[in-house]
């Protein structure tokens, strides 16, 4: 069975990847330097999937990990989340974010070249649409960048676009990933305040922040609040496994929206996650927050006809499986 590079592969959306790719059959190899993920998330893995997990403890920019890497391992394909992701810290620190993000794939492309490993899924995000009224969006939707985190994004893109013709690249362009996996045993951890809606809200059900913050109630949508296309966690790993396998039968790259189509807005969640924990979350209406467009969703049709994919969970699965996930977190915390 082929043998799949994840880096970034012990953080939030690497480490359902990984589920996803071990129970298709492929060999997993992650690559992590656990500057935004817990040390025990190989553990978890492990737990889970009843076998060793094989992790290198190290950093996308330094070549000499890469190289060393594919000299030990017959890498077959690559999945690249390794990123900084946080919009407005990339506000503050931009050089931070083209060093990690387009810095860090320009070294992995020249080491899988070096390697002759030229099949790569690229972490991308609907951010790179910028803030359109074209809704839902389709791919061909011109790119643009309202923040150095988004230029990355782009660039990443662009980089990939320029490869040779013997390059397989798939290009996932992720909606708004919540959720976590059905086991309960790994998901997404902020050590922060979160600055994301679903994990804020998780925060609120486990009692550690006193209430939500709605940015904005005057939208021009159904409630006046914010629509976002949210997208399970465990739909979207399932994404990676088919663009991978995609990439393997066919060699012809893609770029692809991975979302479900669906709009829901921040009261929708608001009132699903009050259900999935068993009480009224409460909330306040505070002012929009700077650079939030009013809706954002996905046109899924080409993620469909070129790979097959297709979201099947529903916003209570999500936020279900979020709440199974945090609340177990309190439990152990408290063991
Ligand atoms: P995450 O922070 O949980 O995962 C990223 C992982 O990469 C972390 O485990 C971190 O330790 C690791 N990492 C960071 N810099 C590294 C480096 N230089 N070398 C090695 N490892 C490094 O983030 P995530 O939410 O799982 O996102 C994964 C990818 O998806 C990122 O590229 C992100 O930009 C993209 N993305 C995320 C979202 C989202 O809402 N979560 C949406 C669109 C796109
Ligand atoms: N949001 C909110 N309160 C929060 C965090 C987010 O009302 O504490 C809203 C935000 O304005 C947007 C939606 O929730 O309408 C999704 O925001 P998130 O930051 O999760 O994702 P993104 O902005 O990247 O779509």
């Amino acid at each position: 069975m082929a043998k799949i590079l994840l880096t970034g592969g012990a953080g939030y959306i690497g480490s359902h990847t990984y589920l996803a790719l071990v129970e298709a059959g492929f060999d997993v190899v992650i690559l992590d330097n656990f500057s935004n993920a817990k040390l025990d998330v190989p553990n978890r893995l492990q737990n889970i999937v009843g076998d060793s997990v094989t992790v290198v403890n190290g950093d996308v920019l330094d070549r000499g990990v890469l190289d060393a890497l594919f000299a030990d391992h017959k890498i077959d394909g690559v999945v690249h989340f390794a990123a900084l992701k946080a919009v407005g810290e990339s506000v503050e620190k931009p050089l931070d974010y083209m060093h990690t993000n387009v810095g860090g794939l320009l070294n992995l492309l020249a080491a899988m070249d070096a390697a002759g490993v030229r099949r790569i899924v690229f972490s991308s995000s609907a951010t790179v649409y910028g803030d359109t009224d074209v809704q839902p969006i389709p791919e061909d939707h011109p790119r643009t960048y309202t923040s150095p985190y988004a230029f990355t994004k782009i660039a990443g893109e662009q980089i990939l676009e320029q490869l040779t013709d013997d390059w397989a690249v798939g290009i996932l362009r992720y909606f708004n990933p919540v959720g976590a996996h059905k086991s309960a045993m790994i998901g997404e951890d902020p050590s922060d305040i979160p600055n994301n809606l679903v994990p804020y809200i998780a925060k609120v059900a486990t009692g550690d922040l006193e209430q939500l913050g709605v940015f904005g109630d005057d939208y021009e949508t159904p409630d006046g609040t914010g629509v976002r296309d949210y997208i399970h966690v465990e739909d979207l790993a399932d994404g990676h496994v088919l663009s991978l396998k995609s990439l393997i039968e066919t060699g012809n790259s893609h770029t692809v929206n991975l979302g479900t189509g669906e709009g829901s807005s921040v009261l929708d969640m608001v009132r699903s996650y009050s259900k999935a924990c068993g009480r009224e979350l409460p909330y306040q209406i505070k002012p929009r927050r700077d650079g939030d467009v009013a809706v954002l969703t996905a046109r899924p049709e080409k993620a469909k006809v070129e790979l097959g994919f297709e979201a099947t969970r529903s916003l209570a699965d999500m936020c279900r499986s979020s709440w199974a996930w945090v609340s177990g977190q309190i439990r152990n915390d408290r063991d």
